[in-house]
């Protein structure tokens, strides 16, 4: 049997007791007044952007989650802050113009993880799927979609995703390169490429990360604001949701004026939970790979590919935190529980690859890691996947029969406009306990991105002040500012109260700093520090050594006897290979 060796012995290490006992507070004041004004079911993008919209508003709500904070759709995108180029082709004008302007203020609010993306689309044709558009302009029905779209098709595309920037530009225009050009700079690409065209948009380096943001910043600002990971909505009567704690084990119940169901592809499955029946959502899943392979990480050369699979979807390559990460898939499920990166999927992915650069091979031996989602698209007739709307809706619904409490759900959703998703959630919310808005969250920083240094100059100020504030040296903060943005600051004073040696078995990566994540960042399983506090998973930086080292942290810290903490670790191999293909046995 694995047992721990209890390596981690710093003195100073202190037991999470003081966390538990803010969990079992909550819980206890819970069991005490349970009376709620608003019920958030699902604790991803969505429902913590009505959560921080709430707290905002001074608004008792209470945010829970059947596992931890982003462990669904919100853990599983391309990591693309953008409107989506090729919703226009379906005439979704508002989402794109919305999503535009959302993916602009992210970048200024949340300038720690969210970047500007240069985005290059090979074309092997001007003029392919020009007749659709011009049909459409001139109000007739598109006939059937293009199989590919040429160089004018996607520049009328372009033209207008810029126009919706224009009150707010915050990246260049794009631009062609002719053929010759494009060679020079990717000699891989397919022979029949005729051009490239460069645009702009943006990727998020932490999405789980900024999500817990979302509803730390929300907590901040409202003391009776309340946030629960591991806590379930199972089922409600009259007045009353039960909610059990995943980690104690016991029933919570909570009486809410109103319900929000944020549980994005689980939406359905929630609401029969909560007395309310309905069929919003028809999911479909999509999978990514993280590889290991150089060649296709200098093809990419800092920019994402977006390419055309011969059956005319749309798919992409780009680098995500030094590794090139390649997707996505786009098919029909029944249960978002059993969404797995599938064999097929991996093929598929891989030979999308070999139409944009034929020349390079990838072995499946380089797969890192996978990762899978479902979609909550609304369920609605399309001809193919691709096709259904990626629109997003508030659902009201009830009181029913069998409880008193109405339902609002959050159908549909990206993850880039979740603000602007939030804010209309709430606007609904408000309007229904007839209060007035009182604020708007548009240009409010979000966590780590609050009196960020934007300006190279600034940067060296902030990190030369945090240097000589820690003692920790100049590189180890830049790591941190990059992790945390200026949440740096109090990692680095944390790590800087002890000895900040680095892991044995990870390079950048201390000791002190994991304990910081675990004990501050409500860190109640190993999974939750591998796939969501930190990349380190994804990444393929998993050895056996540096999961014992990091079990041997967290068993400290969570006072874990020998046979517990071999279940932690047997429930995380578990998760890395059946959700990721982690294989560390
Ligand atoms: C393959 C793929 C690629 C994508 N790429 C992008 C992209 O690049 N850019 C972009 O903008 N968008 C992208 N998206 C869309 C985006 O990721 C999602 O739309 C968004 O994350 C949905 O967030 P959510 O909060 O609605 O749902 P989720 O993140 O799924 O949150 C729902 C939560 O509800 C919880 N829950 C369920 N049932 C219960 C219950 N009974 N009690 C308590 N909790 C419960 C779940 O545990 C889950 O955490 C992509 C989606 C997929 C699938």
């Amino acid at each position: 049997m694995y047992r721990v060796t209890h390596t981690y012995t710093s003195e100073r290490i202190q037991t999470i007791s003081k966390l538990l006992k803010t969990r079992q507070d909550t819980i206890g004041q819970l069991r005490d007044n349970p009376d709620v004004s608003v019920l958030i079911v699902g604790a991803g993008i969505n429902g913590a952007s009505v959560f921080r919209e709430l707290a905002l508003h001074g608004f008792d709500a209470l945010i829970v989650d059947r596992g931890d904070f982003a462990c669904g759709t919100t853990a599983a995108p391309s990591r693309m802050i953008h409107a989506g180029l090729r919703y226009l082709e379906f005439g979704e004008k508002a989402l794109v113009s919305e999503g535009v302007h959302e993916r602009n203020l992210l970048l200024q609010n949340c300038p720690h993880y969210i970047f500007p993306l240069p985005t290059t689309i090979p074309f092997q044709s001007r003029f392919e799927g020009m007749m659709g558009v011009i049909r459409k302009t001139i109000g007739m029905s598109p006939g059937k979609r293009a199989r590919r779209r040429g160089a004018w098709m996607i520049k009328v595309g372009l033209n207008m995703y810029e126009k919706f920037a224009e009150h707010n530009r915050q990246m260049p225009k794009h631009h062609f390169t002719s053929r010759a050009e494009a060679f020079k700079r990717r000699p891989g690409l397919h022979p029949k490429t005729i051009g490239t065209v460069t645009y702009y948009d943006g990727w998020i380096s932490y999405p789980e990360r900024l999500c817990m943001e979302v509803i730390t910043d929300a907590e901040s600002a409202c003391e009776t604001a309340r946030a629960l990971n591991y806590v379930s909505a199972r089922s409600s009567l009259g007045d009353t949701v039960t909610l059990r704690d995943e980690i104690g084990g016991q029933d919570i119940e909570v009486r809410p004026k109103v319900v929000v169901n944020a549980a994005g592809a689980w939406i359905d499955f929630a609401n029969e939970n909560l007395g309310h029946p309905s069929k919003l959502i028809a999911g479909t899943k999509g999978a990514h790979l993280v590889l290991e392979n150089d060649e296709l990480l200098e093809a990419l050369d800092g920019e994402m590919l977006f390419y055309e699979t011969p059956d005319g979807r749309a798919v992409v390559a780009l680098p995500w935190l030094g590794k090139p990460l390649i997707g996505s898939t786009d098919i029909p499920v029944d249960h978002p529980d059993t969404a797995r990166c599938d064999d097929d999927e991996i093929d598929y992915m891989i030979g999308c690859l070999s139409h944009v650069l034929p020349d390079i091979k990838i072995d499946r031996s380089q797969i890192l890691s996978v990762f899978s989602g479902v979609r909550p698209l609304k369920a609605a007739a399309a001809e193919t996947t691709g096709q259904m709307s990626r629109s997003h809706f508030t659902h009201v619904s009830g009181p029913t029969e069998t409880v008193n409490f109405p339902v609002f759900s959050l159908v549909g959703g990206k993850w880039t406009p979740f603000r602007a998703f939030g804010e209309q959630a709430t606007d609904k919310l408000l309007a229904h306990f007839d209060m007035p808005r009182k604020i708007c969250t548009e240009s409010i920083p979000i966590g780590g991105g609050k009196d960020f240094p934007h300006t190279d100059l600034d940067r060296k100020q902030w990190i030369k002040d945090a240097v000589e504030a820690t003692g920790l040296d100049e590189k180890r903060i830049n790591i941190l500012l990059g992790r945390y943005g200026t949440g740096a600051r109090q990692v680095a004073e944390f790590c800087a109260d002890g000895e900040d040696r680095l892991l044995a078995n990870h390079a950048t990566y201390t000791a002190r700093e994991i304990e910081f994540i675990i004990r501050n960042e409500r860190v109640w399983h190993l999974d939750d520090l591998l796939l969501r506090r930190t990349a380190i998973a994804l990444l393929g930086e998993l050895t056996g050594g540096l999961l014992d080292e990091l079990l041997a942290i967290f068993a400290s810290l969570h006072e874990l006897t020998d046979d517990q903490a071999a279940g932690e670790r047997k429930r995380t191999t578990d998760i890395l290979l059946d959700r990721h293909r982690i294989d560390l046995s």
